[in-house]
């Protein structure tokens, strides 16, 4: 019987890849075979295409082709609130959030957490995040995740993982937060700290072969398969540096596709300076990817020259793609103001909005965090104007604690003045 968890996949499988990469993020220890033929190494009446992903456990139990949440109950993850009612829910268990969690569960909110995939958000698929204040060696995703959930869980908040927040109605004082697995719960006051998610790469073959070759961030869990390989990573910003960064260390060869003249105006100075010492980073500039080539697998790329518009074919092992991010708020649109493109308009840039007026209730301004609910906060990327940083993201986390404790404080006075008036009723 194994001792910790393995998980038997092909190449070609996406579930496999989601899987792994759920484990990995959610600081689980698990093994991978990667099963090449049609011989698998338990016993099954099952075809290796038909079982396939399959995750054996310590216990003895092997699931086949499990989704997410199977796989986290199995593993022991909370899924449902312990609470009727809470102080505080944070939805995204990013920097912005982690950090809201931590201040609030330190506060002494009763603080509930509710994170769709694993703690760490984005930076937790970072492989290095060097220029965060009192780390100068640099700080992986993964420690940043591991000592932040760490930190929060030792300040009372509950996570609960991986659920998503489907839908907010307000009931009363309070707000009503629907998840995805059909539980609810009530929270006085919301911190939407959802972040943005990868910008898909729409040109024909990208979405077939996703998981199979083409991933989205930099998909730690792919460094060791890319030794010796040829690898493709896309964009120009520090995300897209450090993940071409990291898969120098293991392939023979990483190829950073930009659109632009040159790396200068979207990546930090350090990182450009990193990239061009490493001996097998080759900057493709002035190229676009225009068709991803492959029958089950990702077999080659076409990459227009954006100058003279020729179309060439390279072969490839393996692309990672990092192209920017669309605001992750759907959920909320039906409550909460965004602008154009789906941010969260909050203090200023709410009362500059010409709906403002009519869904603001109160005669004081929205706090500058808070959006046209009151009581609901927004912290981090998602939220329009925000740096895109994750300190910056850090430090929306901790203000917007701030705001929700003067909303609570002002609701329990607004209560009390109410309960006043009704004990002692003017008489004539
Ligand atoms: C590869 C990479 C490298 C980077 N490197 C650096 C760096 O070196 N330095 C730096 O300062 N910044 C860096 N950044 C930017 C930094 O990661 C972000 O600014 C930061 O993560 C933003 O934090 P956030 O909490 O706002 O959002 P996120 O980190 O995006 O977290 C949002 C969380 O919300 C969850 N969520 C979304 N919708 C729901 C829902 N409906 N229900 C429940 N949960 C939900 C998501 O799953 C996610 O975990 C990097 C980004 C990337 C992608």
């Amino acid at each position: 019987m194994p001792d910790k968890i393995t998980v038997y996949s092909s190449r070609e499988n996406a579930n496999g890849f989601t899987i792994k990469e759920f484990l990995f993020r959610n600081l689980v220890k698990f093994d991978y075979h990667e099963i090449t033929g049609d011989t698998l190494p338990f016993r099954t009446e099952h075809s290796a295409e038909d079982c396939l992903p399959a995750v054996e456990f310590p216990d003895g139990t092997i699931m086949f082709d499990p989704r997410l949440f199977t796989v986290a109950s199995k593993i022991g993850l909370q899924q449902k609130p312990k609470e009727e009612c809470y102080d505080l829910a944070v939805m995204g268990a990013g920097p912005a959030g982690l950090t809201a969690a931590v201040y609030g569960g330190s506060e002494g909110l009763s603080t509930v957490l509710i994170e769709r995939h694993s703690p760490g958000g984005r930076i937790g698929s970072t492989s290095l995040v060097e220029n965060v204040l009192g780390h100068p060696k640099g700080i992986t995703g993964k420690e940043f995740a591991a000592a932040s959930r760490e930190q929060a869980e030792k300040f009372g908040v509950e996570f609960i993982v991986p659920v998503e927040l489907k839908t907010v109605e307000k009931e009363n004082e309070t707000l009503r937060l629907n998840l995805s697995n059909g539980s609810s719960l009530l929270a006085k006051t919301l911190i939407i700290a959802a972040g943005v998610k990868y910008r898909l790469l729409e040109v024909p073959g990208a979405d077939r072969l996703t998981g199979a070759g083409v991933y989205y961030g930099s998909a730690m869990t792919e460094g060791r398969r890319s030794k010796g390989k040829v690898v493709y990573v896309v964009g120009g910003a520090n995300s897209a540096g450090q993940a071409a960064m990291y898969f120098s260390r293991f392939a023979a060869q990483v190829n950073l596709i930009i659109r632009g003249k040159e790396l200068e105006g979207k990546m930090s100075e350090y990182l450009i300076r990193e990239i061009h010492d490493v001996h097998n980073i080759c900057i493709q500039n002035n190229s676009e990817i225009v068709r991803v080539n492959g029958d089950t697998y990702l077999e080659s790329i076409d990459i227009r020259d954006t100058i003279s518009g020729e179309v060439r074919t390279n072969r490839l092992d393996s692309l990672f793609l990092l192209i920017g991010g669309v605001p992750h708020a759907e959920c909320v649109s039906d409550l909460i103001l965004r602008d154009e493109e789906g941010f969260l308009l909050t203090g200023h840039r709410l009362e500059e909005d010409p709906r403002f007026a009519e869904t603001w209730p109160y005669h004081r301004r929205p706090a500058s965090l808070e959006t046209n609910i009151p009581g609901v906060f927004v912290a981090g990327d998602v939220r329009k104007g925000s740096a895109k940083r994750m300190a910056a993201a850090m430090g929306d986390g901790a203000n917007a604690i701030q705001q929700a404790l003067d909303y609570i404080r002002e609701m329990e006075k607004s209560k009390t003045i109410e309960a006043f008036h009704t004990e002692n009723p003017k008489t004539n």
